[in-house]
């Protein structure tokens, strides 16, 4: 099988970027993200960039992706939450990496066009909730690792943080005022919480309560 040269650039580029773990590159370059994006942007699939999804979400930039992954310091055995199923493109990288993944998204829409695509990919540890997720999934908790794929306005979600095991990671967007999001890891200790700056970005924000649909 001859790899898509796209794939292959944005792959590169990616870990020319600091996406360091060989585990993550190959989680990206096996799952195939034109599954996951629209069809008038099929030709962007590998393109470094976000793409407008259904219900006026995004489908996030590679780069982000990765670095969210790679950060989170993912092993086999770990249990995973998800807030922000959108597309399902980082549950599906994440659910190569790890033991399960648990994913919440406020739109039942979105949460079952990434259920069809789980399903034709044949990932069978992903399990999916349509919820707020900003209450987290406590009948399930803890969690090794919990990563937030919409920016929080200021302060990470308090079930959240109460639902990270001791040990382990939360990767999480702050909009810490409006239009200036930055990315944080917040590690839990036996004594609290250590929290890292990563970098800036954009995020949709994170909802709080079920969407509406029509
Ligand atoms: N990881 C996704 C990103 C989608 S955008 C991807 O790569 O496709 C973020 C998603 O978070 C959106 O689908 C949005 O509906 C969802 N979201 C926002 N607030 C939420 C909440 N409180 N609970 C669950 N999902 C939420």
């Amino acid at each position: 099988m001859t790899a898509d040269p796209r794939k292959v650039a944005l792959i590169m580029a990616l870990r020319n970027q600091g996406v360091r773990d060989m585990r993550v590159l190959e989680a990206i370059e096996k799952v195939p993200r034109e599954l996951f994006v629209e069809q008038p942007f099929l030709d962007q699939a590998y393109a470094d960039q976000p793409l407008p999804i259904d219900c006026g979400q995004t489908i996030s930039q590679p780069f982000i992706v990765g670095l969210m992954t790679d950060r989170l310091q993912l092993e086999e055995r770990h249990k995973v939450l998800e807030i922000g199923t959108g597309s399902g493109y980082q549950t599906a990288i994440l659910a190569q990496l790890c033991r399960r993944v648990f994913t919440i998204e406020r739109y039942r829409t979105l949460s079952r066009q990434a259920e069809e695509r789980f399903r034709a990919l044949k990932l069978n540890n992903i399990t999916q909730l349509v919820a707020d997720g900003m209450k987290g999934w406590p009948q399930l908790a803890p969690f090794d690792r919990i990563i937030v794929t919409a920016a929080a306005a200021q302060e990470v979600p308090p079930a959240l943080l109460e639902q990270l095991a001791i040990g382990g990671i939360m990767i999480i967007p702050l909009e810490e005022r409006p239009g200036k999001q930055d990315l944080y890891r917040i590690t839990r200790t036996a004594k609290g919480y250590d929290q890292e700056h990563l970098l800036p970005v954009r995020f949709v924000p994170l909802v709080e309560g079920l969407a509406r649909e029509i």
